[in-house]
């Protein structure tokens, strides 16, 4: 069903801004509640199937999403600006979490379990919780639902989701999967509009039975607070400040490989970015100078040129507060090494583009050390050894990802005994992942259970206890 608005947004294309990629429903409050009364009135019929069923669903919607791959990338640069092949990439993410959760969704068991009463059969029920929404951002406009949505339904759930105002036609090029496969309507809705209003509705709708967000920091807490007005279930995955600590003994080669990747990749869009890097003195000269050099390797473009190695950020919001920081930066006294300035040369005058930015000598109370900037700007910081490393690398609000770069045991059992995130890496990016791992963050980086692996299906799920006299 369309939306009942005639309001509608618009959507730019962050390289270039003259470019309208769409228009899309303005929803208002009144469609908001239809979408929420669709899926609610799915709910009973969407329960009673088998997961078998609700897999047969779901497996037409994955082999529809693999042939419509090169699509869907296409639409994802087009509205976030990152380049082609870190789009596909987020679309072969999204086909291996998938996989994943449809098969963890036929394998929820409830357990039999003894009582003290003769005569009496006591087991555990695993139930659907009702009418869920995901709210997503416009990072991994299309890894992101996925990785929320398909939990949900497969444990039985019917959803309302809400895109990314920045990224709509990826949530609906999502959502046309669903249709197309032939999934019942009203199990999966869409609204897309201001977070704001339509937004707000799904959080605070006493139908709305658990919310599954991911963003800023601000915006999670603030749903965390209303959602516990009616006592429901969040998920909140919001902000990183994700470090990557150099030790002396580590290959600096690898290290500066995986720091360039995790760090300037999709202009630094990325949660699990590396933003921070804590490197021992000792090696702070090698390691810095080659990251340099790397980073100044980097050639900046549309996503859609086959050379460029790093996009535009997505749009003017993301742009005017990246910059912020990089003055900011500048004024705490760091040391500027490469970067900082906006790309405005033709053909980018129209464009969200920034330099691949890094900043030495960052001390761990600076601005540039401590806020999520989410943009393409690393912060150096030098410490004496490993001990100071951790205080440093914890000494945050945040706590979603980090590293270590060791060739010594006892450095990376000792790192990650002490690291304060909810996952880390030995001579591994911050932003490796796996389906089959929990993905979530600790501190003010996360709250609820984990998505991903066991917990992204878990957190959709109910107990219920029965207790039945047969004798
Ligand atoms: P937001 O947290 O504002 O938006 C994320 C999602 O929440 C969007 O779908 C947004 O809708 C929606 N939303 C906004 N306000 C509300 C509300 N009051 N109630 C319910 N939903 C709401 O992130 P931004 O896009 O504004 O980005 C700002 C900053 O957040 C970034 O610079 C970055 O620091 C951080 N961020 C972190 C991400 C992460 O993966 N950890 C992802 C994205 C952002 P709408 O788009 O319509 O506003």
């Amino acid at each position: 069903m369309d939306a009942g608005t005639r309001d509608t947004f618009e959507q730019r294309n962050p390289s270039r801004l003259s470019e309208v990629t769409g228009l899309f429903p303005l929803s208002s409050k009144e469609d908001t509640v239809f979408a929420i009364e669709a899926a609610q009135s799915a709910f009973l019929k969407w329960k009673a199937l088998s997961p078998f069923t609700r897999a047969k669903y779901l497996k037409k919607v994955l082999a529809l999403m693999i042939g419509r791959r090169e699509e869907i990338a296409k639409i994802i640069t087009l509205e976030n600006g990152k380049i082609v092949p870190d789009s596909l990439g987020e679309i072969d993410s999204a086909i291996a979490e998938m996989e994943f959760q449809i098969n963890e969704g036929i394998r929820v068991f409830g357990e039999t379990i003894p009582v003290t009463i003769d005569g009496v059969f006591a087991y555990t029920i695993k139930e659907p919780l009702g009418v869920v929404s995901v709210i997503s951002p416009w990072n991994f406009p299309f890894n992101v639902p996925v990785r929320k949505i398909i939990p949900a339904l497969m444990a039985g759930n019917t959803c309302v989701f809400k895109p990314a105002s920045l990224t709509p036609q990826t949530g609906y090029m999502f959502t046309k999967l669903f249709d197309d496969a032939g999934v019942p309507p009203g199990v999966l809705n869409m609204i897309t509009g201001s977070g704001s209003i339509v937004g707000n509705l799904l959080v605070t709708d006493p139908r709305i039975k658990a919310i599954s967000f991911t963003g800023s920091t601000e915006v999670g807490m603030g749903i965390h607070k209303k959602a516990a007005v009616h006592a429901t279930r969040t998920q909140l995955e919001l902000g990183g400040k994700n470090a990557a600590v150099i030790l002396e003994d580590a290959d600096i080669e690898l290290a500066v490989k995986a720091v360039a990747r995790a760090a300037f990749a999709c202009s630094g869009q990325w949660c699990t970015s590396t933003s921070r890097v804590i490197v021992v003195k000792k090696v702070a000269k090698e390691f810095t100078d080659k990251l340099v050099k790397a980073t100044k390797e980097i050639i900046v473009g549309d996503g859609f040129d086959q050379n460029a190695g790093m996009g535009p950020v997505c749009g003017t919001d993301q742009f005017e507060n990246i910059m912020r920081y990089i003055e900011i930066g500048k004024k705490e006294g760091a040391t500027l090494l490469t970067g900082g300035n906006i790309i405005k040369n033709n053909p980018f005058e129209e464009g969200c583009f920034i330099e691949p930015t890094i900043f030495s000598n960052v001390k761990p109370d600076m601005k540039i050390a401590q806020e999520e900037i989410f943009g393409p700007v690393l912060s150096l910081i030098p410490v004496e050894n490993l001990e100071e490393a951790i205080a440093v690398s914890n000494g945050i609000i945040y706590g979603l990802s980090s590293s270590v770069f060791t060739n010594n045991l006892k450095h990376a059992m000792t790192f990650i005994n002490q690291t304060e995130v909810g996952f880390t890496h030995v001579n591994l990016m911050t932003s490796l992942k796996e389906p089959q791992l929990p993905f979530g963050g600790i501190k003010e980086s996360g709250v609820g259970l984990p998505e991903a692996g066991k917990t992204g299906i878990e957190f959709f799920i109910k107990y219920k206890s029965v207790y039945m006299k047969y004798n």
